[in-house]
């Protein structure tokens, strides 16, 4: 019998299979380090997991309102307020399980079959898929690396067609950590209106930022961009909350309304206690976080460092998340003839995890994260140098 065509035209997320296997890989006895992780190596602070526990005791463990919490739903509009300069209320707003969700969600809210989506290349793997799941066409638009991967406006008016519907912007970036400044948000702000386009600013990475850069929402930038944006953010990064599944959007609320309908007959609500616990987790966001970035920091700085030493390769040194892309292109050759193909012989001969650029849109690079301890990063970095030395 005949499959869901567009059903079948998916790849599994590649990011979440290459991280499982270098995990089992591991269990199994098998000395590999491994850059695939997309999540922070940090536990959930004690106050959220105290706050769950809580949860669970006072028997906070049914359905909620599809849409998410009362009281969540205040912190987050708190959260928009103070860091983001953006007014929503309640109704602007859905909690869903994890940013994913609410990509998902929309992605289905605003597609039409054969509406286009501008995303930037090399591009976070979900975005293509999930748009081509709901009857859309990703469009990638090649960024240079010379541009640190950001969108420019020639290229944008390129891929413009009458056909587009929405622009993705994700800063900080996965997967290349770029950060978009003010100017560029608003260029890319007035193409949006310009050609009446919805933006979707998945800014889950928000608060991984490095170098004084500062986070900007694009929703911000004008009455215009706010009316024509829905913000993707969530708390797996930020809380170290990858597996607890909790992410927000916030938007037009006609927007938001048919998400949370989509919602409603798919998962229905997010996690009860997760809800009640991220409820804490907003409210009283401190210390950890501030510690984290400057460990992420201190991390990328090495790492950056080691790799443009190394010979052969190079990075662009990222301004926020906590991947590097490495430019392998010069390591090509007849035995090793792409990224896939480099990964591969990454894990099994220096024993190594890393993301083929490929899965990402671009075969020129490898991703690194560096979401993991500053011991594996040296030693890891020390078997991609050694494996790279003895190239013949
Ligand atoms: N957006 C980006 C850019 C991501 O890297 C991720 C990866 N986890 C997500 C969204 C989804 O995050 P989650 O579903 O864990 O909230
Ligand atoms: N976003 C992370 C990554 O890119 C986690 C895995 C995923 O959801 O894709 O590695």
């Amino acid at each position: 019998m005949e499959l869901s065509r567009l059903a079948t035209k998916l790849q599994s997320s590649l990011t979440l299979e290459i991280t499982a296997k270098a995990k089992k890989l591991k269990e199994e006895g098998i000395d590999v380090i491994s850059f695939g992780a997309g999540e922070p190596d940090f536990n959930t602070p004690k106050y959220i997991i105290d706050e769950a526990k809580k949860a669970m005791d006072i028997g906070f463990t049914k359905y909620t309102s599809t849409s998410g919490i009362s009281p969540l739903k205040k912190e987050i509009i708190k959260k928009f307020k103070n860091d983001n300069d953006l007014e929503y209320t309640e109704k602007q707003i859905i909690v869903s399980t994890g940013a994913k969700q609410c990509l998902s969600n929309v992605f289905q809210t605003i597609i039409n079959p054969g509406d286009e989506v501008l995303i930037s290349k090399p591009c976070w793997i979900s975005y293509p898929e999930l748009v081509t799941l709901y009857g859309g066409s990703p469009i990638l638009v090649d960024c240079a690396e010379e541009n640190e991967f950001k969108f420019d406006i020639d290229s944008l008016k390129k891929n413009l067609s009458d056909k587009t519907k929405a622009i993705v912007i994700t800063s900080p970036n996965n997967p290349t950590g770029s950060v978009y400044n003010y100017d560029e948000l608003k260029t890319i702000a007035d193409f949006a209106k310009d050609n009446d386009l919805f933006i979707i600013s998945d800014e889950i990475y928000e608060k991984l930022i490095y170098d004084g850069e500062k986070h900007i929402s694009v929703a911000s930038i004008s009455e215009d961009a706010y009316n024509r944006t829905i913000v993707i953010n969530g708390l797996s990064k930020t809380f170290a909350m990858t597996g607890w599944r909790l992410g927000y959007a916030a938007g037009n609320e006609k927007v938001i309304k048919v998400m949370s309908n989509i919602q409603s007959h798919t998962t229905s609500n997010a996690n009860s206690i997760t809800q009640y616990a991220a409820v804490k987790a907003l409210a009283a966001a401190g210390n950890e976080i501030e510690a984290m970035v400057k460990e992420f920091d201190a991390r990328r700085k090495y790492m950056v460092d080691r790799i443009n030493n190394m010979k052969t390769i190079s990075c662009v040194k990222p301004k926020g998340a906590f991947y590097v892309m490495i430019n392998v292109s010069d390591l090509y050759s007849d035995k090793i003839k792409d990224s896939f193909m480099l990964s591969k012989i990454l894990l099994d001969e220096a024993k190594i995890a890393v993301i083929p650029g490929a899965a990402f849109g671009d075969d020129r690079y490898i991703r690194l994260s560096y979401a993991t301890s500053m011991e594996n990063i040296k030693n890891g970095l020390d078997r991609l140098e050694n494996f790279i030395n003895n190239m013949k």
